[in-house]
């Protein structure tokens, strides 16, 4: 089962992205968290992409194309995908067509979660990490023991970047702009399946597996 995940910042479709690789065993690949290894790894790349990202704008295209192509050529990718933050962009579409020709792959269903971009800029600005083990935390819905310190090792929190509320809504503006055209794309194609992604993660997951089922595509 080949996908892409497809919903603005703060959607929820990474965790529905993670719940989905346990059921079928199949790689969650993200762009978003592949690019933060790279940045934590102080890469070439990783220098690059940390500037932009602080400044809540999209990594430019030849970078997140070569990631995901040496991604997708490794094996565990035979049995199927998930991908997630890529393509953003027509052009990154067209190159993710490329390069699953170039590997014989197709895409079986594109999952768009749509959400209400207020309740998002709330949720996603309350969440504070711990830049030593990378524990995340939120300061209504998932407090840590000691108000403004890591659980696990009592570090400082802190509010990554592209969490405040400014860089949000710049991530949910450039978010409209190129990737609309690319869902119009992918509805065009028939592969296009829209998930509410509000409520209760049980209950988006239902719907996920409902949307993806959809079709007759097997597991
Ligand atoms: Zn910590």
């Amino acid at each position: 089962m080949n996908l892409v995940f497809f919903g603005p910042p703060g959607s929820g479709k990474g965790t529905q992205a993670k719940l989905l690789k346990n059921k079928f065993n199949i790689p969650h690949i993200s762009l978003g968290d592949m690019l933060r290894d790279e940045v934590r790894a102080e890469s070439e790349i990783g220098k690059r992409a940390g500037e932009i990202m602080n400044a809540g704008k999209l990594v430019p295209d030849e970078l997140t194309i070569e990631l995901t192509r040496e991604r997708l050529k490794k094996p565990d990718c035979q049995q199927g995908f998930i991908l997630d933050g890529f393509p953003r962009s027509l052009l990154q579409a067209e190159a993710l067509e490329q390069i699953l020709n170039d590997l014989q792959m197709k895409l079986d269903k594109v999952v768009y979660f749509q959400v209400d971009e207020d309740e998002v800029v709330g949720r996603l600005s309350g969440r504070r990490s711990c830049k030593k083990c990378g524990a995340v935390y939120h300061i209504k819905f998932n407090q840590p023991r000691v108000a403004g310190r890591c659980d696990n090792d009592g570090e400082m929190l802190c509010q990554r970047p592209d969490d405040a509320e400014a860089a949000i809504r710049t991530r949910f503006e450039v978010y409209a702009r190129q990737t609309l055209p690319v869902l119009e794309g992918y509805r065009q194609a028939n592969l296009l399946a829209t998930v509410a992604a509000q409520g209760e993660i049980d209950d988006v997951f239902a719907r996920v597996l409902a949307a993806i089922n959809d079709g007759g595509h097997q597991a």
